[in-house]
């Protein structure tokens, strides 16, 4: 099963699309098998980490901006090479195993959508097998 998912985003933040997920695993009706999130996006990414202390995000995003600062020297033309570099450090997707109709994720874990050159229309993809 593939479902496909809008998000409306701000210029940066990260949103927690766990409870997508767990919707279309639902729909699926699967109990064992693959879950798969993909962002078809270049300065957009997906990432699964800590989903109980929100300023962990907030300290994510502060890490990426030291990690990868906007530089004078960058030569691509729309001016958002920093957006691509955290991009493909976060990476485009990500993969849960399913086990009794359940996503394996870790008590402190949540799937999220990584938003690093927004305000845009967004979408990901979910799919189950
Ligand atoms: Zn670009």
């Amino acid at each position: 099963m593939l479902k496909e998912y809008k998000l409306s985003t701000e210029r940066q933040n990260f949103y927690n699309v766990t409870s997508y997920v767990r919707e279309t695993l639902a729909e699926s009706g699967i109990k064992d098998g693959i879950c798969t999130v993909f962002c078809p996006h270049t300065t957009a990414g997906i990432t699964i980490n800590e989903n109980a202390d929100p300023d962990v995000v907030h300290d994510m995003l502060l890490g990426l901006d030291r990690a990868f600062p906007d530089r004078p020297a960058f030569r691509h033309i729309e001016g958002n090479s920093s957006a691509h570099l955290k991009a493909s450090c976060v990476g485009s997707s990500a993969s849960v195993i399913i086990r009794n109709g359940q996503l394996l994720l870790g008590t402190w874990q949540g799937i999220y959508f990584c938003e690093f050159d927004g305000p845009r229309t967004r979408k990901f993809y979910v799919k189950v097998m």
